[in-house]
């Protein structure tokens, strides 16, 4: 017992060992640009679900401990019994092959984790095989020679036990739940995040970028002409889910209070209704916390809290890194498993298996699922480094290609997966980008009609410019499946569509009953003359420090984000009508001529021809024919009439 002590006391110091190398070298990147800081989580510490998240982490990294010590201690004996050394130097000894084989799994696993270390396969391949092998040689002579039959026992169950509990979660179910065909079809939504349509056509050494996406778009019905009415991932997909407007869902920012939401107006109650099992699957819930409430069934995807913030900044361990994606690291550590947040470990063709799995073959299913790797800080443990050579490029640029490239290699694995299952036996298929994403240096910059005025109309990332359109143009396409195969004809349709014309389009392609008024039009109907509304999200950078000052006396600390009794991050309540009203407007219509109001521009409008991309102020001269844009104005103003945060009625007058 004495030297099973000493083994757990060898272990603690190699895990101190590892915590000073992950906090010196500055722990891992925030997946959010928002900036959510430590210290104000530290203030909400006496939050009970927030702690015992913690605590539970804590918890399994203890059971990692004792369970690590124990292969040590029977190593140890092992060799103090068959070569007579000294129990210090017998412990020593026996750690050398364990925590060699737990930094080559994790160098070999997950190259980007802190303590990975460039090692060449073949190599690192027999080091572990002579490891292992040493290794069970000596906990076999110490069981021999102890005698201890409880240990052989313990010893058989372990080598079963580690085959069917330590292996990587990425296989398919080994019995097959063929989807029963049903008179109804499935309905699948993909959403893969922050795609800008523009960079499909982007190549990498000559070969396309989403081989496997552009193919499917070749046979699919695409939308090309398509917004998204909010480029931030929660509250697009509430419109998405509810064919309405922001304005008229509710959900107007990332993590609202539930009670701003109107959840009872979504697609998913009345697809319930019709016998349809709902399932939502999100690989990454720091900044979307969509779950069971909003009509699903079964939710697929790590936990969701606060304690993601935390725990996920401080779990780079090659020791819990090694045991994140098995059966046991699920149990274990719920807030890294099928994480898209913990970019360390993250496995997308785990996340798919966890979907299909959800799925059961009973009724027809509504599978709502989004991919988040594409989103900043665009790194992952399996991304192929992407080299351009266009020097206005950020370097940021080929990493997010990068992560593209990963995205479609995890769509063409879900898609196999669902064919493989049925389910696409019967259905309709729509593939979407919830935003798009700017960057400096590709995006052409929107040019100024009128010489006299001036605006910083560049603003990159996702939410925080109208004026930067590849945030707010999306991918929109729509395929039918029957017998496993794409059917209907390949076509192109270049009308203006929204991400709300999605709940519309599945209404008019079933005889489901909805008992709410939509915003959207079936995509198969779009008009040819329409107008779509979009708006930003709330951003430091395109509001006046004074604004900011506001701001800043509203919010109770640091951050603008608290911690609820769930344990849940949310905005705080006090901010969303400040926040609203610093939200730039705008509105777009079929001839291509956006209208937008800026919080900060209270004289003007800007009128924008989204075609050769030049603005112009309104209250001087604009070459675009003023019925035109003078109709999308009153558009906009008659849209947000009711909305008491508008802040600019005055230029609705404009004559
Ligand atoms: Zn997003």
């Amino acid at each position: 017992m004495k030297q099973y002590g000493r083994c757990v006391g060898l272990m603690v110091m190699v895990w101190a060992a590892w915590y000073a190398l992950l906090i010196g070298s500055g722990g891992a990147v925030s997946v959010e640009t928002i900036n959510v800081s430590f210290l104000r989580l530290t203030e909400n510490f006496a939050n009970w679900h927030l702690l015992g998240d913690i605590l539970y982490f804590l918890f399994s990294q203890v059971l990692l401990i004792l369970f690590l010590s124990i292969i040590i201690f029977w190593i140890s004996v092992g060799l103090e019994e068959s070569l007579k050394i000294k129990h210090w130097v017998s412990i020593l000894a026996a750690s050398v092959p364990v925590l060699m084989v737990i930094h080559l799994l994790n160098s070999l696993l997950y190259p980007v984790s802190i303590t990975a270390i460039s090692v060449e396969i073949l190599s690192a391949q027999s080091i572990l095989i002579i490891s292992c092998v040493f290794s069970l040689l000596f906990i076999l002579l110490a069981a021999l020679r102890r005698k201890l039959i409880l240990l052989q026992i313990a010893l058989v169950g372990l080598a079963l036990g580690s085959v069917y509990f330590l292996q990587p979660q990425t296989g398919v179910a080994h019995f097959e739940k063929k989807g029963v065909p049903t008179d109804q079809p499935n309905i699948i939504i993909l959403g893969i995040d922050a795609l800008r349509p523009a960079a499909l056509s982007e190549s990498v050494d000559g070969e396309t970028l989403m081989p496997f996406l552009t193919s499917l778009l070749n046979e699919a019905t695409l939308y090309d002409n398509a917004y998204t009415p909010v480029a931030r991932t929660h509250a697009a997909w509430v419109s998405i889910l509810s064919g309405r407007y922001p304005l008229n869902n509710g959900a107007r920012f990332n993590l609202m209070k539930d009670s701003y939401i109107d959840k009872e107006n979504l697609i998913t109650h009345a697809l319930k209704k019709d016998g349809y099992q709902t399932i939502w699957g999100l690989d990454e819930r720091r900044f979307n916390n969509i779950d069971s409430t909003y009509g699903f069934d079964k939710v697929v995807g790590p936990e969701v809290g606060a304690a993601d913030f935390i725990i996920t900044k401080f779990s780079d361990l090659p020791a819990i890194n090694i045991f994140a994606n098995t059966r046991v690291g699920k149990f274990l550590f719920p807030y890294i498993y099928i994480n898209r947040g913990n970019f360390v470990t993250y496995v997308p063709y785990q996340f798919n298996a966890e979907l299909i799995n959800a799925l059961s073959g009973e009724s027809p299913v509504f599978l709502a699922a989004h991919f988040c790797l594409p989103h900043y800080p665009f790194v992952n443990n399996m991304m192929r480094r992407i080299e351009l050579e266009d020097p206005d490029a950020p370097k940021t640029y080929p990493n997010y290609l990068s992560m593209l490239e990963l995205v479609d290699r995890q769509l063409d694995d879900l898609v196999k997966r669902l064919k493989k299952r049925g389910y696409l036996e019967d259905a309709i298929v729509y593939i979407l980008s919830d935003h798009g994403e700017g960057f400096p240096g590709i995006d052409k910059p929107m040019a100024n009609g009128n010489p006299y005025a001036s605006f910083e109309s560049n603003l990159f990332g996702h939410g925080t410019s109208l004026l930067t359109q590849t945030q707010y143009k999306i991918l929109l396409a729509r395929l039918e499946f029957k017998e496993g195969r794409i059917v209907g004809e390949a076509k192109k349709n270049s009308r203006l569509a929204s991400l709300i014309d999605i709940v519309p389009d599945i209404v008019s392609s079933s005889d489901l009953n909805l008992n709410f008024q939509t915003d959207g039009v079936a995509l198969m109907e779009l008009p040819k003359q329409r107008h779509v509304i979009l708006e930003s999200s709330y951003s430091n950078e395109a509001v006046s420090a004074s604004r900011i000052n506001q701001l800043a006396v509203l919010q109770q600390s640091a951050d603008a984000y608290e911690v609820d009794d769930q344990g849940r991050l949310f905005l705080q309540e006090n901010l969303y009508s400040a926040f609203s009203q610093a939200k730039q407007r705008a509105v777009i219509s079929s001839d291509d001529v956006m209208v937008a109001l800026y919080p900060e521009e209270k004289e003007s409008a800007f009128v924008v021809d989204l075609e050769s991309h030049v603005w112009w102020p309104s209250n001087a001269f604009v070459p675009i024919d003023k019925k035109v844009w003078k109709d999308n104005l009153s558009f906009l103003c008659d849209f947000y009439k009711d909305d008491m945060t508008f802040a600019h009625r005055e230029l609705c007058d404009i004559n």
